[in-house]
């Protein structure tokens, strides 16, 4: 992945924990295991978890 001019980190929503279904998360790293996903932490069951980054 060429390094880009990072973008700041403004998810459109909150994301949905998978497994408590807490949408109380946190963004922990601005990359996730794709391009297109954000990675968060619950706040509720600490579950690390991935989103998808949009736009
Ligand atoms: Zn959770």
């Amino acid at each position: 992945m060429p390094p880009k001019k990072p973008e700041p980190a403004r998810p459109r929503a909150e994301p949905r924990c998978p497994h408590c279904s807490a949408r109380d998360a946190e963004v922990i790293s601005l990359f996730g295991t794709q391009a297109m996903t954000l990675q968060y932490r619950c706040r509720k069951c600490a579950t690390v978890f991935e989103a998808i980054k949009y736009d």
